[in-house]
């Protein structure tokens, strides 16, 4: 099934608005296991999205469009692909009676204009708004599929999850199912070469790698007539990045985080966890506590971002912020230690570092993070050199954080 993306908008020409809708409706098509080899944006021209139709319904069996149902004038996509479809409009009770229920929704009145949102090209499924007033659109042509989507990505997306994403798996005889694995600790290009192999010889299922802040998604996509025959395909893939990457794996699956995948651990290592932060100033905790289930096994937390309260609270000695100054590893140890002391936690995981713009020397440049963490076997500490502003240096030093703590607890200490 090839599918084409076709998002309408002079917005976008004009570089007004990032085209997001097109990056979420490839990854997403890509994810259902849909070939694509065209997307386009058009801007709010009639003759020229006509055109546009009809060359796409020549080489695409389904067409995806986004944007330009609304209401104004220049929404134009729906009466121009029913054009370039051979297809009148017809009010349609469905979508009239969606409308009214959004109008009612949003407490607002419904003007004339708006009714226009009721018309649909004849025959055609109406796909419900829960974000907006403009209804999707499903039209079943002779040569190919039309898909209309409204604009706003907050009402896209969940029309696309919930709506279209089951419609095209209807359309497919087989079954498409994947399996995503979330590996840290190995950088993308790294992870592309040990599964280089995997890649090459790919046709079912097939294997797409995402880079995400600190971490590698792998999506291994098969096609069968079930979801058994299908994992059946799968496993084979799973065992053999088991075996390349080992603990570096933290999930199975798509919604699973770096910190839900660390709360499990520690739960079940009947084990609890305390934070003490400086640069990263309770962002760590935070991240921490994102994952539910987090209240089980984390104590608590300090943000000691002076000297002084590094000292009065984790008992850091003055001296070894003398010596080795205070975004050292040392310096790093002597807080999750202090930490672990004072909340008895078997934990404790500690950030000291210089996130910029100003701070940095020739020894120590702006990015020098060091991320201590203590447990009852050892205390140890690790150096980071990273980049960016000091939002993203912040970020990354969490993700370091975390990613050097899921290989303390998966007992392998580097
Ligand atoms: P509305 O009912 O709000 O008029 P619409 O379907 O007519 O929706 P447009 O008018 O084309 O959509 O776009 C509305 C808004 O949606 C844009 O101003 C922009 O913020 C967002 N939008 C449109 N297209 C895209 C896109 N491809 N990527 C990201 N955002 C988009």
């Amino acid at each position: 099934m090839i599918v084409e993306i076709i998002c309408v908008g002079t917005e976008i020409l004009m570089g007004n608005i990032v085209n997001t809708n097109a990056a979420y409706l490839s990854e997403q098509c890509a994810g259902l296991g849909l070939t694509m080899y065209y997307q386009s944006v058009v801007g709010d021209n009639p003759q020229r999205l006509e055109q546009l139709v009809t060359d796409a319904m020549k080489r695409s069996d389904i067409l995806i469009f986004s944007g330009g149902l609304g209401p104004t004038q220049d929404d134009l996509t729906k009466e121009t692909v029913a054009k370039a479809f051979g297809l009148p409009l017809v009010e349609d009770a469905t979508a009239l009676g969606l409308l009214i229920q959004s109008f009612e929704r949003f407490q607002k009145p419904m003007t004339e204009n708006n009714r226009k949102q009721a018309l649909v090209p004849e025959g055609s499924m109406v796909l419900q708004n829960r974000a907006g007033t403009a209804p999707g659109i499903i039209i079943e042509g002779k040569q190919a599929t039309a898909i209309l989507l409204p604009g706003p990505p907050n009402e896209l997306i969940p029309m696309f999850h919930e709506q279209v994403a089951p419609y095209l798996k209807t359309r497919s005889d087989a079954t498409l199912f994947s399996k995503m694995i979330k590996i840290v600790g190995v950088g993308e290009s790294a992870v592309e070469t040990m599964i280089l192999d995997l890649i090459q010889g790919q046709t079912n299922p097939t294997i797409a790698t995402y880079a995400k802040t600190g971490e590698v998604h792998v999506r291994i996509t098969a096609f069968a007539k079930t979801q058994e025959l299908a994992m059946e395909y799968i496993q084979p893939l799973i065992d053999i990045m088991n075996e390349r990457f080992t603990y570096h794996i933290f999930a199975y699956d798509e919604d699973t985080t770096l910190e839900q995948a660390i709360i499990l651990k520690l739960k079940e290592m009947n084990a609890t966890i305390s934070t003490a932060e400086s640069c990263t100033g309770g962002l760590l905790a935070g991240r921490i506590i994102n994952a539910s289930g987090a209240s089980v096994v984390y104590n608590e937390g300090f943000i000691t971002y002076s000297n002084a309260s590094k000292v009065k609270n984790l008992f850091v000695n003055e001296a070894s912020i003398e010596e080795y100054g205070v975004v050292s590893e040392v310096v790093a140890k002597e807080m999750a230690k202090g930490c672990r002391i004072q909340t008895g936690s078997s934990f404790a995981l500690s950030t000291t570092g210089i996130a910029g713009p100003n701070g940095g020397t020739t020894d120590k440049p702006v990015g020098t993070v060091c991320i201590g963490c203590s447990f009852e076997q050892e205390t140890v500490a690790k150096q980071f050199r990273l980049s960016g502003t000091r939002e993203k240096i912040r970020e990354v030093a969490v993700n370091r954080a975390l990613v050097y703590l899921w290989d303390i607890i998966g007992g392998h200490i580097n």
